[in-house]
C-alpha cells in the first residue's frame, strides 16, 4: 500500500491535529514547546502557569516557514493545536485529562539518558488509550563534539558532524530503539521509517539550538492527515471540553476550553456542568490568544464571532464560576429539549465528580 508522506485518501476539510507533549522530567518538554514557538516559558517567562492545562495554537503558515516542506508535500491541515500538562506527579489527573484530549502524542526521551520511569508510563497511557506518538530523542546537542547547526533540519545536521559523533549518535540510538522495542513499540528513525502505520518514528532534536525541529513540526502533521483522516475530518457538531475557570479583573468569570471539532459562535447558548448542577448560559465573549501564544498567560485576546475547531477557546459567560474541569459544554440549538441536555450534562458532571474523589 501507498504510504507516501503526504498521501491522503481523500479530500475532506480537516481540522487542526490535537497533540500533547509527554515525558520523563527533564527531558525537555516544556523547552522543546519554547523552540517550537520562540517563547522562553521554561526560564519562567510566565510563571504560575504550570499547575494549568494549557494550549497553544500554531498555524501551517508558520509550520511551512519553519519545516521548509519540499515541493510536492501537500499540508492538508490548517495547523497544529498543542496542549501542554503539568509535568509535576501530582497532576496526573490533568495529564490525564490533556492525553484524553490529544489526537497525536510526543514522547521526549533525552538522548543521554534513554527511557526512564515516566517515559515508560507515558507509553503505557499511550498504547491504553491507542494513540498514535512520535518519539523525540531530545538534547542531540550534548552528544561529545557536536556541532550546532541551528534550526537546521536532523539529517542535515547529523551530516555535519564528526565520524566521532556519529557512531555516538547511532549507539545511543539503537539502546533506545531497543529499549523501545522491550516495551513492545517498533520505532525507526522518522526518514528511514517506511512502514510508518506500523512503526513508530523518531525525531532527533536540540530543544537548544533547534535542529529537528522543522523535522518534527512536519511529521506531527504529515503523520497526523496520512492515519487519522476521520477522526481529524471537520464536523459541524461542536465537541468542546472545559479545561479551566478562571476569574479574571476585566473579563470577569471565564471558562478556558478546548472546542476539538465544530463551530462556537457569540451568543450561542450552551449546557455546562457545574459543581451546583447544569448550567445553561449564553457565550457573551469568544476570545483565543494570538498565535503561538499560551491561553493560559494573561496577555492580549484576540475577539471573535465565531471560531472553528480546533482551540483553545476563552468563553466569557455568567454562571460558570463552579464549572467542572474535563467535563463536556454542549451547544444548545433553538427547538432543543433543554431538560434533556441538562440531564446529560448532569450526568457528565457525575461521572467527572466521581473520578476526581477517586484520583
Ligand atoms: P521538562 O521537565 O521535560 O519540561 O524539561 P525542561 O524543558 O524544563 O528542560 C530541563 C533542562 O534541560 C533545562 O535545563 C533545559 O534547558 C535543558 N534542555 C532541554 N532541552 C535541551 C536540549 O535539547 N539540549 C540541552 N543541552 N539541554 C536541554
Amino acid at each position: 500500500d501507498s504510504e507516501d508522506a503526504g498521501a491522503i485518501e481523500c479530500d475532506r476539510m480537516l481540522r487542526e491535529p490535537i497533540c500533547c507533549i509527554l515525558g520523563h522530567v527533564d527531558a525537555g518538554k516544556t523547552k522543546l514547546l519554547d523552540c517550537i514557538r520562540h517563547t522562553n516559558v521554561q526560564k519562567g517567562e510566565a510563571g504560575g502557569i504550570t499547575q494549568q492545562i494549557g494550549a497553544t495554537y500554531i498555524p501551517v503558515e508558520y509550520i511551512k516557514e519553519r519545516a521548509k516542506p519540499r515541493e510536492g508535500i501537500v499540508i492538508k491541515v490548517p495547523g497544529l493545536l498543542v496542549i501542554d500538562t503539568p509535568g509535576h506527579e501530582s497532576f496526573s489527573n490533568m495529564r490525564s485529562r490533556g492525553l484524553s484530549l490529544c489526537d497525536i502524542a510526543v514522547v521526549v526521551v533525552d538522548i543521554m539518558h534513554g527511557l526512564e520511569k515516566q517515559t515508560v508510563e507515558s507509553l503505557a497511557l499511550l498504547k491504553d488509550r491507542n494513540v498514535r506518538f512520535i518519539v523525540v530523542l531530545n538534547k542531540v546537542d550534548r552528544l561529545s563534539g557536536w556541532k550546532h547547526c541551528p534550526d537546521a533540519p536532523i539529517k542535515k545536521a547529523l551530516e555535519n558532524q564528526s565520524g566521532d559523533v556519529k557512531r555516538e549518535f547511532e549507539w545511543r540510538l539503537t539502546k533506545v530503539v531497543t529499549q523501545l522495542m522491550e516495551n513492545g513499540f517498533n520505532t525507526a528513525l522518522y526518514y528511514d521509517n517506511h512502514k510508518f502505520r506500523k512503526v513508530f518514528d523518531i525525531v532527533p532534536t536540540s530543544a537548544i539550538s533547534g535542529e529537528g525541529i522543522p523535522d518534527l513540526l512536519l511529521m506531527l502533521v504529515l503523520r497526523s492527515q496520512a492515519t487519522m483522516v476521520e477522526k481529524l475530518t471537520f464536523v459541524n457538531t461542536v465537541e468542546c471540553t472545559v479545561l479551566e475557570v478562571n476569574d479574571d479583573k476585566d473579563l470577569g468569570t471565564n471558562i478556558d476550553v478546548v472546542l476539538i471539532n465544530g463551530v462556537l459562535h457569540k451568543g450561542d447558548q450552551v449546557n455546562v456542568c457545574t459543581k451546583q448542577g447544569p448550567v445553561t448560559t449564553t457565550i457573551r465573549d469568544l476570545l483565543t490568544p494570538h498565535p503561538l501564544k499560551e491561553l493560559r498567560v494573561k496577555g492580549i485576546y484576540k475577539h471573535h464571532k465565531e471560531l472553528k475547531a480546533a482551540q483553545g477557546v476563552k468563553i466569557v459567560a455568567w454562571g460558570l464560576k463552579y464549572a467542572i474541569p474535563g467535563t463536556p459544554l454542549f451547544v444548545l440549538k433553538p427547538g432543543d429539549d433543554l431538560g434533556q441536555s441538562e440531564a446529560k450534562s448532569q450526568r457528565n458532571g457525575n461521572e467527572e465528580g466521581n473520578m476526581m474523589q477517586e484520583i
